[in-house]
C-alpha cells in the first residue's frame, strides 16, 4: 500500500459522467492548460497568489461579516492590520480559516513531492489542527469526514464559497509541464468538502482564472476576468437553477452566468461603487453572492491590487474570504512585488497559534519542491522560521541523535522511501516510532508500549530493518546521514500520514 493513491482521471471523469461528482463533464476538461511563458517570474506570481490569498485574509478577518456602513462607522476605512487580541494587541496579520486551508493544501501538495493530489489524504490534511473561523459546509464536512468517511461522499451539499477561498495551490505542481490533471486535481479538492455544481465549477473558473493571470505580464483589458469566467460556467454547467437568498437580486432563480451576465454587466457599465453594486446581489459567503462579487472588484480595481484589495475588505460583506479570493487573483497577476510591503512585512505568516513566519516557509519549500525557486524575501522570513524552530520553540523534541537509532525503511515508489527509527521513550519500555521522509523531515510518529510490539507493527506494514549491505541500492540521503546528522526538526507538524489509521494496519487488526 503506499500512502499516495491519486485516483485516475478516467475514474473521475466516470465519476462526472454518471453525476456522483457534479459538473458537465465535456471537452473542457481535456483540455492542456497553456505553459506559462519562459520568461515569468513564477517564485513572484506563485508567492503574489498565495500571499494575496494571505494578506486579503488577515486584513479582512478582523471585521468580518458585517454591513460595509457599519463597518466604515465602527472602523473607518481600513487600510491596514488592525490592532489583534491573538497577538497582545499589536497590529499584525492573522489567519483564519482561508489561509490556514489553502496552505495546508499546499503543504499536502509539497507532501505529495509534486506527483500528484490525493483527495483522501488531502481530506486527513486539512481536518488535522483547530481552524479559526471555520465556515458552515466545512464543519459539517469535518464531522463526517473525521468518523471515517470517504473523500467522495463526505462533502456537505452546499453553494458556500468554502472550497474557492482555498481552492488556489492546487495549480502549483502543475506549473512545470502542464497537462488536464490539472483540472481533475482542481475537480477531486473542491467535491472533497463541498457537494456542489456551482461549487465545482467556480473552483475551475477561478483555478482557470488564475492560471492565466500567472501567465500573464502586465495589465489586463475590460473583461479579462468576467468573459473567460462566463465561458467556463457555459461550459461546465447543467443549468441548475440557484435561487438568491436575502431577496437579492430580487426573485432570481437562475444560473451564475445568467446572475453574471444580467447583473454584473448591467452594474460595471453604470460603474456603481462596490458596496452599492454587493447591495444588488447581497456579498456573503453563498457563492451566487461571492463570485459575482469577486469579478466585480476584479473588472474595477483589477489592475490595481492595493485597491483591489481594499475594496474587498471595506466594500462587502464576507470581506476576509472575498479579499483573500481577490487578493490570490491580484497577486497571481501583478506579482508579490507589487503588494505593499508594509501588508507583506505586517502578515505573521501563522497557521496556527505560534507558528510565525510558517508560510513563508512553506513557500519557500513549494519553490525548491516545483522547481521555481523562491525570492529572497520570502527566504529571508523563511529562515526566520527556521531560526525559531532551531531554538527550541517548535512544539515538539525530536531527538537530536535520532538517526543513530534503529533504523527501519519502506519502499513507497520508485527511488521514494520511509523511514522508521525506534526509539526507546520516557521511562519503561515504551517506545516511540519516528517516521521520517527521504528529506529528513520527521512526519510523523506512533508510541508502542514494548520494542517487540512496534517491530511486529512495522513488519506488518511493510518496513524491514534497514540494512546498508542489502539496502545500498537504494537512492537516498538516509544512510549517509546515519550517526553524522540529525533529523531536521524545521517544520515539525504531526500529519498523521500512518498514526491516522489510515495506512497503517496495528497488529490487533489482524
Ligand atoms: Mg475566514
Amino acid at each position: 500500500m503506499t500512502p499516495w493513491m491519486r485516483p485516475p482521471y478516467f475514474e473521475i471523469r466516470e465519476l462526472a459522467l454518471s453525476g456522483r461528482i457534479r459538473i458537465r463533464w465535456g471537452d473542457w476538461m481535456g483540455r492542456t492548460p497553456a505553459p506559462v511563458p519562459s520568461g515569468v517570474a513564477l517564485a513572484d506570481k506563485v508567492e503574489g497568489m498565495m500571499l494575496g490569498l494571505a494578506i486579503g485574509d488577515a486584513l479582512g478577518n478582523t471585521t468580518e461579516s458585517i454591513n460595509p456602513a457599519v463597518r466604515r462607522e465602527r472602523f473607518g476605512w481600513v487600510e491596514d492590520y488592525l490592532p489583534n487580541r491573538h497577538a497582545g494587541g499589536r497590529r499584525v496579520g492573522l489567519p483564519s480559516d482561508d489561509t490556514q486551508l489553502a496552505f495546508r493544501t499546499l503543504e499536502h501538495l509539497i507532501e505529495g513531492k509534486g506527483h500528484y493530489l490525493d483527495p483522501q489524504a488531502l481530506g486527513n490534511r486539512l481536518a488535522h489542527g483547530r481552524i479559526f473561523g471555520i465556515g458552515q459546509a466545512t464543519r459539517q464536512w469535518l464531522a463526517r469526514f473525521t468518523q471515517g468517511g470517504h473523500w467522495m461522499t463526505s462533502g456537505t451539499p452546499s453553494a458556500g464559497n468554502g472550497a474557492l477561498m482555498r481552492i488556489a495551490p492546487v495549480l502549483i505542481p502543475h506549473l512545470a509541464s502542464p497537462n488536464c490533471d490539472l483540472w481533475v486535481d482542481t475537480l477531486m479538492a473542491a467535491h472533497l468538502t463541498h457537494d456542489d455544481e456551482l461549487s465545482n465549477v467556480s473552483c475551475l473558473a477561478l483555478v482557470d482564472a488564475l492560471w492565466r493571470a500567472i501567465a500573464t505580464e502586465g495589465t489586463v483589458a475590460q473583461g479579462w476576468w468576467l468573459e473567460r469566467w462566463l465561458e467556463v460556467c457555459d461550459a461546465l454547467g447543467t443549468g441548475v437553477c440557484y435561487q438568491a437568498r436575502n431577496g437579492r437580486p430580487k426573485d432570481f432563480d437562475g444560473t451564475i452566468s445568467q446572475l453574471l451576465r444580467e447583473h454584473v454587466s448591467r452594474a460595471l457599465e453604470r460603474r456603481l461603487p462596490v458596496d452599492d453594486a454587493g447591495e444588488l446581489w447581497h456579498s456573503g459567503a453563498y457563492l451566487l453572492e461571492t463570485v459575482p462579487t469577486v469579478l466585480y472588484i476584479l473588472e474595477r480595481f483589477g489592475n490595481d491590487p492595493r485597491e483591489a484589495i481594499l475594496q474587498a475588505v471595506n466594500q462587502t460583506r464576507d470581506n476576509d474570504t472575498i479579499a483573500a479570493i481577490v487578493g490570490a487573483a491580484v497577486g497571481a497577476l501583478h506579482g508579490a512585488s507589487a503588494l505593499p510591503s508594509p501588508w507583506i512585512e505586517g502578515l505573521s505568516g501563522r497557521l496556527g497559534a505560534k507558528d510565525d513566519h510558517r508560510v513563508f516557509h512553506l513557500l519557500e519549500r513549494a519553490g525548491q519542491t516545483f522547481g521555481y525557486g523562491s525570492t529572497p524575501a520570502v527566504r529571508a522570513r523563511a529562515s526566520l522560521y527556521r531560526k525559531a524552530a532551531e531554538a527550541g520553540a517548535g512544539p515538539t523534541d525530536i531527538p537530536p541523535d535520532l538517526l543513530r537509532g534503529e533504523l527501519w525503511v519502506k519502499v513507497v515508489g520508485f527511488l521514494q522511501q520511509n523511514w522508521a527509527v525506534v526509539r526507546s521513550s520516557g521511562a519503561g519500555e515504551q517506545v516511540r516510532v519516528w517516521f521520517v521522509d527521504d528529506r529528513f523531515d520527521v512526519f510523523d510518529f506512533i508510541d508502542y508500549g514494548a520494542a517487540a510490539s512496534s517491530r511486529k507493527a512495522l513488519r506488518i506494514n511493510g518496513f524491514e530493518p534497514y540494512r546498508a549491505k542489502t539496502h545500498g541500492w537504494l537512492n537516498s540521503p538516509i544512510p549517509a546521514g546515519v550517526g553524522v546528522g540529525r533529523t531536521r526538526q524545521l517544520d515539525w507538524a504531526p500529519r498523521r500520514i500512518y498514526s491516522s489509521g489510515q495506512y497503517w494496519v496495528q497488529p490487533d487488526d489482524l
